[in-house]
């Protein structure tokens, strides 16, 4: 067995070891003390998340001619079952990828590898017209159905944008595998205080675009039961309101107007009613899927004075990891994998 094959083999087993353990086991922890600062491989990019402040129309790129390009399945050895899709944007992401892939499930391979892309630009309004994008990704007998394995970006040419490719690769101590750039510097930013312990990954960030409105908080897909802390602590205002959508909820006032609020929660702890003082770090419940949730994850957000809601990457700023030194050799042999296959279908290297 080649030794990529070997690395992604096992890794994939680990992948699907874990994402089957139950949340009542011991989950990983989130190591501020072990992360590379804040750096940033973007030129523009200094939070992580986009803001709300204007919002374009989503189809802003015009879309005038079919891309040319489609799929191409990739033989099977050395990652079994794998495809790869490069194309180049007429439209909206969502629409180049239906068109680029007519009868595929292109909504959720979309929704993939935008959560890859955000940590970088803007893919619903910073995107161009002839911006290209591979991406490697998963078939179900993976277990990983339309998961982005890797993604390679590259702007069109005179776009401010700059260039930047992911892999998934699951860190040593982590349940869950995440996206790391060539250098081993994680794609995802963390809060520099988390609400969480653990998660499996940021399916939301604050900002985007959804149908009539934009997302308000981030949202962190979690085993259900997962332990959820307050990040900042302070009174608590109220819980349970309008629960048809957010299910159990926990409302905590911070000071200076400001609040904290933890929407889907499977169950709410007892210290946890109006007027109660819970410190930072306090748990307030659980990961749940209760009110207008399709999966189980928190819902976190901030508001401020005015009771809007604001960036919490903006108000707790953020971080990125990195991969230790004895994760590297495995991640390269990775890395170069997925770039002999990215580049077999012509992307740039
Ligand atoms: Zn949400």
């Amino acid at each position: 067995m080649p030794l990529a094959r070997f690395f992604f083999v096992t890794a994939l087993i680990l992948v699907l070891a874990e994402c089957r353990k139950p949340p009542g086991e011991p989950d990983l922890v989130l190591r501020a003390d072990t992360v590379a600062g804040g750096q940033s491989l973007s030129g523009s990019d200094s939070s992580g998340c986009a803001s709300a402040d204007s919002v374009p129309p989503e189809d802003s790129i015009p879309r005038d001619t079919m891309p040319e390009d489609t799929l191409q399945e990739v033989p099977a050895d050395p990652l079994p079952g794998a495809r790869c899709a490069r194309l180049e944007l007429r439209g909206s992401l969502y629409g180049s990828l239906a068109e680029a892939l007519p009868g595929e499930d292109t909504d959720v391979l979309g929704a993939h590898a935008v959560r890859c892309m955000w940590w970088n630009l803007d893919p619903w309004r910073g995107l161009s017209a002839g911006d290209s994008l591979v991406i490697l990704f998963g078939a179900g007998d993976m277990g990983l159905e339309n998961r982005t394995i890797a993604l390679r970006y590259t702007p069109v040419a005179g776009s401010s944008n700059r260039a930047f490719s992911v892999y998934m690769f699951r860190k040593t101590g982590d349940s869950f595998p995440s996206y790391f750039y060539q250098d081993g510097t994680e794609a995802v930013k963390l809060l520099d205080v988390m609400p969480l312990t653990t998660f499996e990954e940021v399916t939301g960030i604050y900002g985007e675009p959804r149908g009539d409105h934009t997302h308000a908080g981030i949202d962190f897909k979690a085993p259900e039961g997962t332990p959820v802390r307050t990040a900042h602590g302070g009174v608590v205002a109220r819980t349970d309101w309008n629960t048809e959508y957010n299910g159990h909820c926990v409302e905590i006032r911070m000071g200076a107007g400001y609040s904290e609020i933890f929407l889907h929660l499977r169950d709410i702890a007892p210290v946890v009613s109006p007027g109660a003082s819970v410190p930072a770090g306090t748990t307030i419940g659980t990961v749940g899927n209760t009110g207008r949730s399709y999966s189980a994850h928190l819902h976190y957000q901030i508001n401020d004075e005015c009771d809007r809601p604001i960036d919490p990457c903006l108000f707790f700023g953020t971080h990125r990891r990195s991969l230790g030194a004895s994760d590297m050799p495995a991640f390269q042999e990775f890395v170069t994998l997925c770039d002999s296959l990215m580049l077999a279908r012509g992307s740039e290297p």
